[in-house]
């Protein structure tokens, strides 16, 4: 089995590395590193993590532009 990718940050796991993790109720995580395991672990949502592929692919979310601040 390959074409793995990590749960939680997106990037793709070689086949014979990473960890495989089964939840209680089934479902079925697989991390890349033990860097993502423990994120995943201390509930941290990958989106807003910088590193994570998550966050740049759902980057698209409209960034807010500076507004004009008032300089006195
Ligand atoms: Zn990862």
């Amino acid at each position: 089995m390959d074409g793995k990718k990590c749960s939680f940050c997106g990037n793709p796991i070689e086949p014979g590395t990473g960890k495989m993790f089964v939840r209680s109720d089934g479902s079925v995580h697989f991390f890349c590193s033990s860097k993502c395991e423990s994120n995943m672990t201390l509930g941290r949502t990958a989106r807003k993590l910088k590193w994570t592929k998550r966050a740049k692919a759902g980057k698209v979310e409209k960034e807010k532009p500076k507004s004009a601040e008032k300089s006195s």
